[in-house]
């Protein structure tokens, strides 16, 4: 089948494009919206997988126009999802601009949820049919990672916080990729909606002490970790799989002449750690031997499932906006690299 061999040359990387609608102040200043992307593939239906923008076309597994919802969305990425009760590693990432729509595609609000919660919905709902033969555990942890600090983000701010987390090879795993952060707090979860509410005391904790969450959540990467393990109740057979899913902060370039301080130091940090995810995708694709994933505390934490036999799905969110076309264009050009 032609899809094998496409799977061969081109590894377990999935690039999907999203395009969120024009934004409401677009639609009420008054002024015509100007919509610089199209789809050459729109008469196909569904088959969307082109993406143009001026005289550039770009090519990914999947493109979904602004009128893709919630449901359509996660319908393409269930599969990958799944692969982890059969003892896959996983990392779904969002990559884009500040207000492209990660947050929405990962997240999305409450009455719309988005990947992570209809993800958790299926394990959970995957794990109850095999109930009978096999037992399921699944645990959760949550992570941001801001100027290349860890911070635990279930366990919050108290006075017992440990300073510092690291990232350390697990010795207990006899992966040599396996990774894990002493002190991180791990929390067995029996239903999505215990997981929903570690979530909502996550993004509490998160907003604590920040004046305009949106700018801070737009400058750390976000990572919810599920860990699932399953043990067939007659063979005692473990397997074991984790599902990282990963908010990155806003991939838009900050003009270097008009920030200094703090800010700088942000940008740089974010810089950093998004080529450095480019290249670490790179050396997989490449094959090299040695992949960069100690560059960055976004791929080392995340390397034990980028590479190998991983799967790795990338939403590449983008604005269909005029005012926007060169972060646009420069987002599909990073996902470009990778698909
Ligand atoms: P990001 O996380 O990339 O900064 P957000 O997900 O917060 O962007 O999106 C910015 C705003 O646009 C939010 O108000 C969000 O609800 C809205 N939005 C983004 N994508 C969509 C979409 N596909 N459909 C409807 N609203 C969207
Ligand atoms: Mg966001």
């Amino acid at each position: 089948k032609l899809f094998n061999t496409i799977q061969e040359l081109r590894g377990n990387i999935r690039v999907f494009c999203r395009v969120r609608p024009l934004k409401e102040a677009t639609l009420t200043s008054g002024l015509p919206a100007k919509v610089v992307v199209s789809f050459p593939d729109a008469a196909a239906d569904d088959e969307n997988s082109r993406i143009q923008i001026g005289p550039k076309c770009f090519e990914f597994d999947h493109v979904f126009p602004p009128v893709a919802d919630q449901k359509a969305v996660y319908d393409e990425t269930a599969g990958v999802v799944a692969s982890v009760l059969d003892g896959y590693n996983v990392c779904v990432f969002a990559y884009g601009q500040t207000g492209s729509g990660k947050t929405h595609t990962m997240s999305g609000p409450e009455e719309d949820r988005g990947v992570n919660y209809r993800a958790l919905v299926d394990l959970f709902d995957i794990a109850n049919q095999r109930s009978e033969f096999q037992e399921v555990n699944i645990s959760v942890s949550m992570v941001e990672i801001y100027n290349e600090n860890l911070r635990d983000l279930i366990r919050g701010n108290n006075k017992s916080t440990p300073p510092k987390l690291d990232i350390r090879k697990d010795p207990s795993s006899q992966s040599p990729n396996a990774v894990h952060v002493p002190n991180l707090t791990e929390i067995t979860v029996d239903s999505v909606e215990a997981v929903w509410g570690l979530m909502e005391r996550g993004s509490q904790n998160r907003r604590q002490g920040k004046t305009n969450m949106n700018e801070h959540s737009s400058r750390s990467h976000l990572i919810l970790k599920v860990m699932v393990t399953c043990e067939d109740y007659s063979s005692g057979v473990k397997s074991s799989g984790l599902l990282h899913l990963v908010d990155l902060a806003g991939s838009e370039r900050v003009g270097r002449s008009n920030v200094s301080g703090e800010r700088l130091k942000e940008a740089q940090h974010i810089n950093k750690s998004l080529a450095t995810l480019g290249d670490v995708f790179m050396s997989l694709l490449s094959h090299n031997n040695h992949v960069p994933y100690r560059n960055s505390k976004l791929t080392y934490l995340l390397q034990d499932a980028l590479g190998g036999d991983s799967k790795t799905l990338m939403f590449v969110n983008v604005s269909a906006d005029d005012s926007d076309s060169s972060e646009t264009l420069s987002s599909l050009q990073f996902a470009q690299r990778v698909a």
